[in-house]
């Protein structure tokens, strides 16, 4: 009862992360090279045979560039929306793109994938959680601010990859022109370390065993100032930050027994559907 988990890339230089079971597996977002990929998954043990499927969060060219050329290599199809299929410009064959929609969990094997929308400056940007053998896995970056959405679905994750993107104070003095510093800042562009760490500490379930610092700009934070702001309020969750420059090991995620309080979805069932209240929310 478990699921393994990787990030192969993570910063605005590339985005890339694996979820699998070990028999299937898909990547959330290609944004780097179909060779890079292919040699830091090599490095760490996993298959691209297992990747079934590409989910594709946004159209910016961090989240996408390696889509061309991996799934034509490996036939693979492409769950992304018309809008962000648009913006982006991607040169995939027609066959390849199937659309998803939010709150509408897709069936890859025996992984459930949803989808819910998050303020971001793109087009139709998503966040997702992947549902394989009771175990929750959250995959949020890029995000300007936590919405409910956010925080409804991190409570019922056991691992999540969460944007930590800037320190307020990094960003306030450095160098970057005032426009983009309040792109950035402004509710729609990323979260901040302490904007993630709220998200944590308030909303974190008592199984939530790996938690992913997801998206570190080069300029604005630093992994140590991060790691340490976290490690202060982890408890029982491992933090890891996942790296700008490499992939970070595989990680094997359980679904402990302490879960049973919530109800856990039936084979045939969304995940995602179990509340109501869960899963309903729209907010725009
Ligand atoms: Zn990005
Ligand atoms: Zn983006």
């Amino acid at each position: 009862m478990s699921l393994y988990i990787a990030s192969l890339n993570s910063g605005s230089n590339g985005n890339c992360y694996y979820v699998g079971n070990g028999q299937e597996a898909i990547l959330v977002d290609a944004g780097i090279s179909c060779r890079e990929t292919e040699r830091r998954m090599a490095r760490i043990g996993l298959s691209m045979q297992t990747v079934k499927a590409i989910f594709v969060s946004h159209e910016h060219t961090d989240h996408i560039s390696g889509i061309p050329v991996l799934a034509k290599k490996y036939g693979l199809p492409v769950y992304i929306t018309d809008a962000t299929l648009y913006h982006g410009n991607i040169d995939i064959k027609r066959e390849q793109v199937i659309a998803f929609k939010p709150y509408e969990p897709v069936q890859i094997g025996d992984l459930a994938i949803q989808a819910f929308p998050k303020f971001h400056d793109a087009a139709e940007p998503h966040s997702f959680i992947v549902n394989g053998n009771n175990v929750n896995i959250g995959i949020f970056t890029d995000i300007g601010s936590p919405c409910d959405h956010l925080t409804l679905h991190f409570k019922h994750c056991h691992a999540a990859f969460l944007e930590a993107n800037y320190d307020e104070e990094m960003l306030e003095k450095g160098s970057y022109p005032r426009h983009l510093k309040n792109r950035i800042r402004g509710g729609h562009g990323h979260l901040s370390n302490k904007q993630a760490l709220e998200v944590f500490t308030k909303h974190r379930p008592s199984y939530m065993s790996h938690l992913f610092l997801a998206h570190l700009s080069r300029d604005n934070n630093s992994p140590q100032l991060v790691q340490q702001l976290f490690n202060d309020h982890a408890g029982n969750t491992q933090i890891i930050v996942a790296s700008r420059f490499e992939e970070t090991a595989v990680y094997h995620v359980q679904a402990e027994h302490t879960t049973a309080s919530i109800s856990l979805p039936k084979k045939d069932e969304s995940p995602l559907r179990i509340k109501p209240s869960y899963t309903q929310l729209r907010l725009w």
